[in-house]
């Protein structure tokens, strides 16, 4: 399995799940989920919304790219070119996804 070591953290995270309706400390969380539960991990990372962080590969267009800035910009496509994705970005340009890459996306 491939190993997703790249993250973009933003400055001060607290992680929390939803489903067992607790704060999650680090060791309580693998591979951006809850060990409990298994669920999504809610990230509050001070930006206007929570985020949740996903592999390149499970990201839709129904998902809020959070960009580094910490800017949401909506996904009108998913696609993929000689085995690479890339997302298309509302109101920007395509971007160029890293396969062993979290994604930050809004939380929803
Ligand atoms: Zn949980």
């Amino acid at each position: 399995m491939t190993r997703y070591m790249s993250t973009n953290i933003f400055g001060k995270e607290e992680y929390y799940c939803n489903t067992c309706n607790k704060d999650l400390s680090k060791k309580e969380i693998d591979q951006w989920c809850c060990i409990h539960c298994n669920d999504q991990v809610e990230i509050d990372a001070g930006l206007s919304h929570t985020i949740m962080r996903k592999l390149p590969e499970d990201v839709t267009k129904d998902d809020i790219y959070v960009f580094p800035s910490g800017e949401f910009h909506e996904i009108y496509e998913v696609g993929k070119k000689k085995g690479e994705i890339y997302y298309n970005i509302k109101g920007y340009r395509q971007h160029p996804q890293y396969s062993n890459e979290w994604v930050n996306c809004k939380y929803q």
